[in-house]
């Protein structure tokens, strides 16, 4: 097997024709040899399967082969056997939601926190599911003979707690474990490796890593992508062939932006929990670095001194780092999820006021730091 720099490179990028970089195919539709062989296409593909080996084609929300080799490359990414991409990482977690719901198993057990808009819909219950919210040691007694899925997010959104992988898919015992890996991207962190049946993506974030690309994936069995397959065929949740392509080219320099921009937190992340009026700083830490993950990433979250309006006051007062939600791109972000990304959250489990999620970017550290200083000075003056 090639080393996974190797792998991002080249993964996806088979059967290219004669060309160097893979063709963005943008067809809706696909002619259809014969009424027979459209029709058994069409069945099969509606119903999860993949194309017939002649390469019968029937509809875009049905197969793309862009959307396909960007899919195949993040599958091998993340060990897994298949990915099935959609529009949005909500998309994505809305796909393995309803493919619960339809197996008859409409509970769900979450470990908080996750990001706001996943808890959101799982609170909600929007999607005919109900939420048994636990620790990460209460997974094996909030399990019921309809669970049908244990979902945890490591490291968390916002505030980068980690949750054991392995003790987490051993708890749920045959239950699915979904593990949302967008903060550690499978250069860190391989969940399919610890134990997990589905890994999601917002690609969005790191995968894109430009911050001009809106998807979701999911890594997962065979037995898994046919069902989400045909859950996304039905609901029409499938990733635009032209975002497929930018994600299946951001794979590519995803391990060298990812460790390069870890280098720049983890420098920070040290450097803030010395600065005046910074109170905490969540960086992942701890055995789980080295075991589970092989570094702690490039998000850090930061509680400084004078709450909510201290907090609304320094990112107000960056200057190169941009205030705004989403992460993972090469520009540094900075925002306040209490009010943005977790706003939806109950109170009982909404993060702190006084706390801002920080993403790391490609930028000079010492840049950052400047930037970071002035604000959080600024903000207590
Ligand atoms: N999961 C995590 C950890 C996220 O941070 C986000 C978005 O911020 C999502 C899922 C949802 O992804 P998207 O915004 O692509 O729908």
């Amino acid at each position: 097997m090639s080393r996974f720099a190797t792998l991002a490179v080249h993964a996806g990028r088979d059967n290219l024709a004669g060309a160097h970089v893979p063709p963005i195919d943008l067809s809706t539709t696909n002619p259809v040899p014969s009424v027979e062989s459209g029709g058994a296409a069409y069945e099969a593909l509606a119903l999860g399967g993949l194309p017939p080996a002649d390469g019968g084609l029937v509809y875009q929300r049905l197969w793309n082969p862009t959307v396909a080799r960007f899919e195949d490359a993040l599958a091998q990414l993340e060990r897994a056997e298949q990915a099935v991409a959609f529009g949005s990482g909500m998309a994505a977690l809305t796909a393995c939601l309803i493919a619960t719901v339809g197996e008859g198993k409409p509970h769900v057990v979450a470990v908080r926190p996750v990001y706001g808009g996943s808890d959101h819909l799982l609170a909600t219950g929007l999607l005919g599911t109900e939420v048994t919210w636990a620790e990460p040691d209460g997974i094996a007694a909030a399990l019921r003979p309809d669970t049908g899925l244990v979902l945890v997010e490591t490291p968390a959104n916002p505030t980068l707690d980690l949750v054991d992988l392995r003790a987490a898919c051993l708890a749920a015992g045959d239950v699915p474990v979904i593990v949302d890996n967008t903060f550690a991207t499978p250069v860190l962190q391989r969940p399919v490796e610890h134990g997990a049946t589905l890994v999601l993506h917002s690609a969005t974030k790191y995968l894109g890593g430009h911050g001009d690309v809106l998807g979701g994936v999911v890594a997962c069995s065979a037995e898994w992508a046919a069902k989400l397959r045909r859950v996304r065929a039905v609901t029409g949740g499938l990733l635009h062939p032209l975002a497929a392509y930018l994600l299946h080219r951001g794979l590519q320099t995803l391990p060298v932006r990812v460790l390069a921009q870890q280098a720049s937190a983890v420098e920070i992340a040290a450097w803030l929990a010395g600065l005046p009026h910074v109170e905490r700083v969540h960086f992942p830490a701890g055995e789980l670095v080295g075991r589970q993950m092989s570094g702690p990433g490039a998000m850090i979250a930061v509680a400084v001194a004078g709450g909510y309006a201290a907090a609304a006051r320094t990112v107000e007062a960056v200057r190169l780092i941009t205030h705004a939600v989403s992460l993972g791109g090469v520009d540094t972000l900075i925002q306040h999820p209490a009010s943005l990304t977790h706003r939806p959250v109950a109170a009982e489990a909404k993060p702190h006021a006084a706390v801002l999620r920080l993403s790391v970017g490609l930028e000079h550290p010492d840049d950052l730091r400047a930037d970071l200083e002035y604000a959080i000075k600024d903000a207590h003056r």
